[in-house]
């Protein structure tokens, strides 16, 4: 996704805010930088303010308009500090994340586009945008810094492309967990905690727990080595136990 989303700076007045946004990027791990006619650009409070991200503003490309900024770039959404009437479609930054990431993801090139600090961003750039992206923010007071708009829009982009490891754990097959369950419904025999009325009842409860819990290989290893501890001491036995399993099998 790195190379495919740029970030465009709109007549920037204030070096240093630019550093902070480089900075904001590359703790994001955004890599493209475009300044549309910045009124200052490596001032020494830019290079103090991209604090090691200097790298990315000495790669930044400058470019006399917003149009020739965007120019190869298929999707373009525009960050506005204020939510307008319906005329362009809005999304928030979660939404917005959502669709770079696709965008991206069939190698598509994105750009989202920041405007000025006093003023934003005028209606003719904001008719170069497919989409609005607005930070919900204090009606009263929604202006965020430059920099800091950046971050959250950045940040977001992060979170939407990042697996989360739990994500990335592998739920264990039926089978496995099938076989958890008939353990777990001999287990509590044994121990005698179950209502010998209705020991469905307790089982399904249990089984849709243990479903939520979405347990991988590992887990249901370690859950049935504390079943055998518990079973090794209660273990019951003669005829009454088998009845029980076989009613218990799903
Ligand atoms: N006074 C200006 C705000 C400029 S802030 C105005 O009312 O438009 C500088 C830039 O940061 C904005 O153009 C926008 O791109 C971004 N920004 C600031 N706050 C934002 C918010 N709440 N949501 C989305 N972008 C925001």
């Amino acid at each position: 996704m790195q190379n495919l989303v740029r970030i465009v700076l709109v007549e920037t007045s204030h070096g240093g805010n630019i550093g902070a946004v480089a900075r904001a990027m590359k703790n994001m791990c955004l890599e493209e930088l475009a300044l549309v006619r910045p009124q200052q650009f490596l001032t020494e409070e830019a290079v103090a303010r991209a604090s090691g991200a200097d790298d990315l503003l000495q790669r930044a490309r400058l470019f006399d308009s917003l149009e020739e900024a965007l120019a190869d770039c298929q999707l373009v959404i525009g960050a506005s500090a204020r939510l307008r009437k319906v005329r362009w479609p809005q999304l928030d930054p979660r939404q917005c994340a959502q669709k770079v990431v696709a965008e991206t993801a069939a190698g598509r090139r994105v750009a989202l586009v920041f405007g000025r600090e006093r003023t934003g961003l005028t209606n003719a750039e904001l008719d170069l945008c497919h989409y609005l992206v607005h930070i919900p923010a204090n009606p009263e007071y929604s202006s965020l810094n430059l920099a800091m708009a950046v971050q959250v829009i950045a940040y977001e982009l992060r979170m939407a492309e990042t697996v989360p490891e739990d994500e990335a754990r592998e739920q264990a097959p039926v089978a496995a967990f099938e076989g958890f369950m008939e353990h777990l419904a001999e287990a509590l025999y044994d121990i005698g905690y179950l209502d010998e009325r209705n020991p469905e009842k307790l089982l399904r409860r249990l089984r849709r727990l243990f479903h939520r819990a979405e347990l991988d290989a590992h887990e249901i290893n370690i859950l049935r080595g504390i079943l055998n501890a518990a079973q090794g001491k209660k273990r019951r036995s003669g005829e009454g136990r088998e009845q029980w399993l076989k009613r218990l099998k799903p």
